[in-house]
């Protein structure tokens, strides 16, 4: 068998990501149990000689297609997952066969400029100050990560330390302030930062999550840090950011947004009430990969103070000589990275203002349609649905686990499990643009169906 020329390879693998693509409007959302089974067929020993890139495209499509889990569908609601929008798996393929590696400007002036001109439109659509800069990295959690290396290289440049240069010792500490309902991936970023993912002053938090602003910390003294939330995982709900900001006016804090999918809603008129003052706070952390719909791994971070992301960020060698251009690797933790600025920019370019908003909106009603159908059946809807998210229970814990099993074997849809105020839920996230009015009601009446099957 002689190999396939490059063409026909990629023209192979295209064929089989269109018929994949073409498959999600009937196919289940979860993999079959066979299909799952199948996957223990690629545990074999590395062979000493390899095979075609033909065999290998067809193993691929073969054992691992059906073996995927539908999240490129309109009807995965399980964690905050979005899609990835058409024009945006054609740019990342056309840019996967550049193979550009975006670290730096010389290495690939066209990524430079992809990723600077998306990183200006993110900063002008979410109405941040104009000289905000930023990066692309993997997710939410990076980008946290970003945000607040840059916070504590700010709030402890203040007391006169270079912690870049010479590490936390014997640095003032800084009071981190979080919400009780704070995201893990926060926790993990002040754990990677040395901040410290348990040594901070919790905030109680409302009915819906949100941070009560009445119960903020007296903190009179030393640099101060606060994380608030734009979207809480569960609820969708947002710390009352205004106040908060007040707050941290008065005693020089940073504050950091965890806006993963939550900052998006400051992009739709129907919706960007919620995100009121969150453009006051001093960084930003949102995903591409959630509600922008674009490929992943794609996270976003965005800092007022750009010296601080710089001076944070910082990687200087010998042979590496600045630029006088933005090099993308001085402004976020990776190095060599691939040019997630082109995704980002095509999904921009392709929605404009209107089409993120009108996604955005869509996503929501969807939500409020699933919430309104599912109580109108005598089903207890728990949250505000103020944006995206619905958190439903069918009685007691116990139901409501079994409800979402026979929801999941099922496969017409997949919502996941979650804890709400130390009680068992399902956890309906509409996150994708492919939902459709039709995937919505199919969905509802699966879950209709479980519930009554779980009696
Ligand atoms: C998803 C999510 C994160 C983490 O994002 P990743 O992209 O998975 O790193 C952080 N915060 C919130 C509120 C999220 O929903």
């Amino acid at each position: 068998m002689s190999e396939l020329s490059f063409r026909e390879l990629l023209m192979d693998a295209a064929r089989r990501g269109v018929e994949y693509r073409d498959s999600l409007t009937t196919r289940r959302v979860n993999p079959s149990v066979a299909a799952l089974t199948n996957l223990q067929a690629l545990r074999e020993p590395l062979a000493v000689q390899g095979c075609s890139a033909e065999a290998v495209i067809r193993l691929l499509d073969e054992v691992g297609s059906p073996a995927t889990v539908a999240t490129a569908g309109g009807r995965y609601f399980g964690f905050v997952n979005g899609s990835s929008l058409p024009v945006t798996v054609a740019a990342n393929w056309l840019a996967t066969a550049w193979d550009q590696n975006a670290a730096m400007a010389v290495m690939s002036p066209a990524a430079a400029t992809f990723e600077e001109v998306a990183l200006q439109w993110l900063v002008d659509l979410f109405g941040l100050p104009a000289h905000t800069a930023g990066t692309l990295v993997t997710g939410a959690t990076l980008a946290s990560f970003t945000g607040l290396a840059a916070a504590r290289h700010e709030l402890l440049r203040r007391e006169g330390c270079n912690i870049e240069a010479d590490g936390l010792f014997g640095a003032p500490p800084i009071n981190v302030v979080v919400g009780d309902e704070v995201h893990a991936s926060v926790g993990r970023a002040l754990a990677l930062l040395g901040l410290g993912r348990d040594r901070v002053l919790r905030v109680p938090t409302d009915q819906q999550g949100r941070m009560r602003a009445d119960a903020l910390p007296r903190l009179s003294e030393g640099p101060t840090l606060i994380c608030i939330q734009a979207g809480n995982v569960n609820t969708g709900a947002f710390d009352p950011a205004d106040a908060i900001c007040d707050w941290a006016a008065e005693r020089n804090a940073w504050v950091h947004v965890d806006g993963a999918f939550g900052l998006w809603a400051k992009t739709a008129p129907t919706h960007a009430r919620l995100t009121q003052g969150y453009e006051r706070a001093d960084s930003w952390a949102t995903d591409g990969h959630k509600w922008l719909n674009v490929p992943y791994d794609c996270g976003i971070a965005l800092v007022r103070h750009s010296d601080a992301l710089r001076s944070s960020m910082a990687l200087t060698a010998a042979y590496l000589p600045p630029s006088g251009q933005r090099d993308p690797m001085q402004y976020g933790p990776d190095a060599s990275q691939r040019a997630r600025g082109v995704d980002v920019w095509a999904a921009l370019k392709y929605l404009g203002r209107e089409g993120i908003a009108a996604l955005v909106t869509r996503c929501c009603a969807h939500a409020v349609r699933i919430s309104r159908e599912l109580g109108a059946a005598g089903c207890e809807v728990l949250n505000d649905v103020v944006l995206n998210q619905v958190l439903v229970v069918f009685g007691d814990d116990a139901r409501t686990q079994r409800v979402i099993e026979t929801l999941q074997r099922d496969g017409t849809c997949w919502c996941g499990v979650s804890q709400w105020q130390g009680r068992t839920v399902m956890r309906i996230s509409v996150s994708s643009w492919a939902s459709t009015d039709t995937d919505i009601d199919r969905s509802i009446a699966a879950i209709l169906a479980a519930a009554r099957a779980a009696n």
